[in-house]
């Protein structure tokens, strides 16, 4: 596989790219010719094997760790990009966890720890590379939230608020940054098949998705990326594209 030239000379941001979602995201990124910065927290391994997946293929691609929900840490994470690659074209706010539980028995902690690193890391690694897309006049950020932030889901009130804060980001930051050639978009998939979702009841899950099979990362990918090029996603902002099998509709 050659990299193509859709991409061609700009940098992407992918945070959580060391696994799952993340990880199918900097891939079709890279292979669409697009200069890869592969975010991790605590995968140092993960995240180079993707490094070197995408090298395989003679795309670009960097590893950088950075737990996006602390500011100082992701200042510093864009700081150091700026200086390795003088621009930022596209973020990928993809890093996500999950702490659930019922919410009269959820711990504050667990509640705290899935806002920060769902919906404050969005805040923070949006803000921390505005100032050069500003400057550039041209920026492509893809938020991922869920359609549980839609719908909502007992046992993920943390979640559930954590992803609809999300939805509420970014409509308003498509907002502030139309006029500055930015656009602002979410995805929001169903069930994909990761590590996040290895534990949940999958039979009850399935009979609730009308194409009848989970999704892929590589699903999710597709549909980011289509955000995340030009001219195709040119005319699209403040959007929210459900990749989710026809599992939430209306
Ligand atoms: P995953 O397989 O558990 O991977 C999570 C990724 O996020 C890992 O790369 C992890 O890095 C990174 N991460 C976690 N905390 C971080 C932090 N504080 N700072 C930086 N990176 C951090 O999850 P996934 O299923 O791919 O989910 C990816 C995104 O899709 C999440 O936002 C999730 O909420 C959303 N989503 C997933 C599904 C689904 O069905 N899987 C559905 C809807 C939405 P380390 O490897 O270093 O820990």
């Amino acid at each position: 596989m050659n990299p193509s030239n859709l991409l061609a000379g700009q940098t992407a941001l992918v945070t959580g790219a060391s696994r799952g979602i993340g990880r199918a995201i900097a891939l079709s990124l890279g292979e669409a010719g697009a200069e890869v910065v592969v975010n991790y927290s605590s995968s140092p391994e993960k995240a180079e094997e993707v490094v070197n997946s995408i090298h395989a293929f003679g795309g670009k691609a960097y590893s950088m760790q950075s737990n996006v929900s602390e500011e100082q840490a992701v200042d510093e994470l864009v700081k150091s990009i700026l200086e390795r690659s003088h621009r930022i074209d596209i973020l990928i706010n993809n890093a996500g966890i999950t702490r659930d539980g019922l919410l009269m028995r959820m711990k504050t902690n667990d509640w705290q720890d899935v806002i920060n690193i769902n919906l404050s890391g969005v805040f923070l690694c949006t803000r921390a590379v505005a100032r050069t897309m500003i400057k550039q006049r041209s920026g492509r950020i893809v938020n991922i939230t869920s359609v549980v932030g839609l719908i909502g889901n007992a046992g993920q009130t943390n979640y559930a608020a954590a992803k609809a804060g999300v939805v509420g980001l970014t409509k308003s930051t498509a907002k502030e940054f139309a006029s500055r050639g930015i656009t602002v978009n979410a995805v929001a998939p169903g069930f994909i098949v990761t590590d996040m979702t290895k534990e949940l009841n999958q039979e009850s899950i399935l009979k609730a998705i009308p194409l009848g099979s989970f999704g892929t990362p590589e699903q999710v990918a597709g549909a980011v990326r289509f955000l995340a090029a030009d001219p195709a996603a040119s005319y699209i902002t403040g959007q929210v594209l459900q990749v989710d099998g026809g599992m939430v509709m209306g």
